[in-house]
């Protein structure tokens, strides 16, 4: 039996990972589960899940949980140190992250030191602190299992197979909803728009990166952390039906991919219960009904995020973070309906133009990074 502590747990993710606790019932059990603010559906996964331990970050809905679930032994805790607290409880075997944002990066790091297995769904954690987290991995001896999509093919792809032959990583993206468009066609996209995800079913800040391509941009720099591959060899490819999940050309020529239908469920699954591969008993690519698969190559012109996020990886050091940290607020402010479409990437070329640069930085430095870039965000687009 493997203990399960969720943090993110009624999140897109988080939900789809209790599904397969529920499949698994002799596989899988949750000690823990921590959410941010919906204590309505959290209290519903506490009644039938039963962890020991819940965190909701918001501390005033905390409150308001414990009053709900007085019936229950569970304990609830809140906050940072809560979210730290459910990364790092005793009974954990594996600790799924599936927070939104650069406030995955401490509980992340923390639950390494406690000597945690990692399933990672936060991009942000290895953007902003890869150099931190890869070598406390390897000290540690835990496993980091990737649950991103992407980076669960190209994990697949890998078995078996020796590091040092990577030729390659091709790593695909649907394109996002605006795939296709002109500049000047995205200057009148709206939320609503960006929300309409043609494959894939996400939480709103996803598909908006999706649609500004800095989700690929993030995962660009996350392949180079979990796989030690050059950004030179890293290639995105935009593969529209999102069938082929990503491939790894070898030094041989051999290209190896993995592909599924559009379903999170998969690379969950395969993360929370590594190295064994279970029966998934969900929808099967046809290939007959598919017919064809193509490729383009993106439209970095139009879409400036991605070079924007090779040229951050390139550099570095605090880099990725204000890149990353320059997007979280402009989405945010974007969602509220706050700034146009366009200004998101503009906001992060100014903001990687004007935040001081630091090559080496600690956690410390990286958090304050964030706060600095934040506040360059806001006060740019007030
Ligand atoms: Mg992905």
């Amino acid at each position: 039996m493997r203990n399960v502590s969720i943090l993110g747990s009624t999140g897109s993710i988080g939900r789809q990972a209790l599904e397969i606790v529920r499949r698994n019932p002799d596989r899988l059990s949750v000690c823990a589960l921590a959410a941010s603010t919906n204590i309505v559906l959290l209290e519903e996964q506490i009644r039938e899940f039963a962890p020991a331990l819940v965190c909701v970050f918001d501390e005033k809905k905390a409150k308001e949980l414990a009053e709900n679930i007085k019936d229950l032994k569970t304990k609830v805790v809140t906050a940072m140190d809560g979210l730290i607290e459910c990364a790092c409880t005793e009974p954990a075997d594996t600790v799924l992250v599936s927070v939104v944002g650069m406030i995955g990066v401490r509980p992340v790091i923390e639950a390494i030191k406690a000597g945690k297995d990692i399933a990672l769904a936060n991009k942000e954690s290895l953007v902003t602190a890869g150099h931190i987290i890869m070598p406390l991995v390897k000290e540690k001896g835990v496993k980091l299992l990737p649950v991103d999509s992407e980076h669960s093919a190209i994990f697949q792809c890998l078995r078996g197979e020796e590091s040092s032959k990577i030729e390659k990583i091709l790593l695909t993206a649907s394109g996002g909803p605006f795939r296709g468009k002109t500049a000047k066609e995205l200057e009148t996209m709206t939320a609503a728009d960006a929300l309409k995800h043609p494959n894939w079913s996400m939480g709103s800040k996803i598909t908006i990166d999706s649609s500004t391509l800095v989700n690929k941009g993030l995962e660009v720099c996350e392949v180079k952390w979990l796989f030690d591959v050059d950004p030179d060899n890293i290639e995105v490819v935009v593969q529209p039906q999102s069938i082929l999940h990503s491939a790894v050309q070898f030094s041989d020529g051999a290209i190896i991919g993995q592909m599924g239908i559009p379903d999170m469920k998969l690379p969950i699954q395969f993360a929370l219960l590594y190295p064994e591969r279970c029966d998934l008993s969900d929808k099967r690519v046809d290939l007959f009904e598919l017919k064809s698969i193509y490729f383009e190559k993106p439209d970095t012109e139009t879409f400036r995020a991605l070079p924007l996020a090779y040229r951050a990886l390139r550099q570095g050091g605090n880099m990725p973070t204000v890149y990353n940290a320059a997007n979280e607020e402009a989405v945010a402010a974007f969602l509220k309906g706050g700034i146009s479409f366009g200004t998101i990437t503009d906001s992060i070329e100014d903001a990687m133009s004007k935040i001081g640069f630091i090559p080496d930085p600690s956690l410390e430095a990286i958090l304050e990074t964030e706060k600095e870039t934040r506040a360059f965000v806001r006060d740019r687009n007030r």
